[in-house]
């Protein structure tokens, strides 16, 4: 039998690591099992200018650092590797990495969601200097620049309205003719005459790997064949999220794309004792200071649960 831990956070971003800086001033003595590919999307962004706190603006991945430290800076622990399997059929909870077996009253998840990427080498290779999956994030680093937006759906829609504010050119491609988009947000960015549309493209080759930016996109008509170089400063991928909850389906309410279903105003899932924070259950805001928040409304909730199974054990519902 292994210590039964009080709380374990199965994730290492914005919202586990302030889960971790919660409970652990908290006196919970939180193990954070964080990933291997620790630090979520943040690791995969430029400047964060947008997190309160910090005037200058902040590399993603030292920003997660300074998160990772201030939870550690109170006694928080870290496992840096993947979670291979949870059983949350009776409490204590088990969690595993692969035959390691880590028991815990309480269970935070804060696996967040990933940007779905076009998969090309250099796309990857080109993150963080002009690709970008998050038009909020990175639209202000192109004023009166020309950036390629890749998607049909809404996500792809109001990214390139936003993105119109600063840059001067907006290209959409999009691999089909019909859009996925609701037909209000299609209209909004047809209106707008900075947005140009280029329908059965797929992008082929993100381009400036000798620059060390982006300076373009070879583009392929999906009914041709045809390639066409296009010259552009960025190219916002947007094209959807998955949230990463394959781990948990079995056992949490989660909607049919996924993401875990928390109670309205809380992060309490079907499980008592198991709570969701971050991007695992919000496809809507996806921010890194939202994220923060519902990761310290979990450890709330989490500190809550936890003394009423000290002091109360029977009124603390047992999973089904
Ligand atoms: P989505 O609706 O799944 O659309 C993804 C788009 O990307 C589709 O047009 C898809 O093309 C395209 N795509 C997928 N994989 C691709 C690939 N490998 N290469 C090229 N194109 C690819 O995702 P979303 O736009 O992020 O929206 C997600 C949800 O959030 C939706 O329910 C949406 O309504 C909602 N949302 C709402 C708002 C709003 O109302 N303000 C804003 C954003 C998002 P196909 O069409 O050919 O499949």
């Amino acid at each position: 039998m292994t210590d039964v831990h009080d709380v374990i956070i199965i994730g290492g971003g914005p919202a586990g690591y302030t889960a971790a800086l919660y409970t652990a001033r908290a006196n919970l003595h939180p193990l954070v099992i964080e990933g291997f590919n620790y630090g979520g999307q943040l690791m995969i962004t430029s400047d964060v200018e947008n997190y309160p706190g910090y005037p200058e603006g902040v590399l993603g991945p030292k920003m997660m650092d300074d998160f990772r430290a201030q939870a550690e800076r109170f006694g928080a622990k870290f496992v840096r590797d993947d979670v291979t399997r949870v059983d949350f059929s009776e409490a204590p909870f088990r969690v595993y990495i692969g035959s390691d077996e880590y028991r815990t009253d309480a269970v935070i998840v804060a696996t967040g969601a990933s940007a779905r990427q076009l998969g090309l080498e250099s796309e990857q290779r080109l993150q963080g200097r002009g690709v970008s999956y998050c038009a909020t994030c990175d639209a202000a680093f192109f004023p009166q620049k020309t950036v390629v937006v890749v998607g049909g759906g809404d996500s792809a829609m109001e990214e390139a309205t936003f993105l119109a504010r600063f840059a001067n050119k907006v290209i959409v491609v999009h691999r089909r003719d019909e859009f996925r988009a609701s037909p209000i947000m299609v209209d909004r960015a047809r209106e707008n005459e900075k947005i140009e549309f280029v329908l059965n493209a797929v992008v082929d080759e993100v381009q400036g790997a000798d620059a060390g930016h982006v300076t373009g996109v070879r583009l392929r008509d999906t009914v041709t064949g045809e390639e066409t170089d296009v010259a552009a400063d960025g190219i916002f991928v947007a094209i959807g999220h998955d949230p990463n909850t394959e781990l948990f389906l079995d056992w949490l309410d989660h909607d049919d794309q996924g993401y875990l279903v928390t109670e309205p105003g809380s992060t309490r899932t079907n499980i008592p004792g198991v709570f969701a924070s971050g991007d695992v259950q919000d496809h809507i805001y996806r921010q890194a200071v939202t994220a923060a928040g519902s990761g310290t409304m979990a450890a709330l909730d989490a500190q809550r649960y936890l003394e009423e199974l000290r002091h109360h054990p029977s009124v603390v519902a047992a999973p089904a």
